[in-house]
């Protein structure tokens, strides 16, 4: 199994970086290697109270979550309907 490294809490003020499963592109996607991450206050909530609550409707448990959904970085591989215009 290819693994890639991931940031993420899974407790009070908890920061771990972990091994994850590397994931493939489904046919309309594409995989990006980030290479840099901003961190905003949705982030330092998660961080805050220790995860992310699952089916918070009917009052679920937290769960782990990684950190930084506002990323910038280079694309890795893509699926098979996607087309791309590679510049230079
Ligand atoms: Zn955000």
């Amino acid at each position: 199994m290819a693994t890639m490294k991931s940031v993420r809490t899974d407790g009070v003020g908890k920061i771990d970086v972990v091994d994850v499963e590397r994931p493939g592109p489904g046919p309309k996607d594409v995989l990006m290697k980030v290479r840099a991450c901003g961190i905003c206050g949705t982030d330092v909530t998660f961080l805050h109270i220790g995860g992310i609550p699952a089916r918070a409707h009917l009052g679920g448990d937290l769960v782990p979550v990684a950190l930084g959904h506002e990323p910038a970085g280079e694309i890795v591989e893509v699926g098979r309907s996607v087309w791309a215009r590679r510049s230079g």
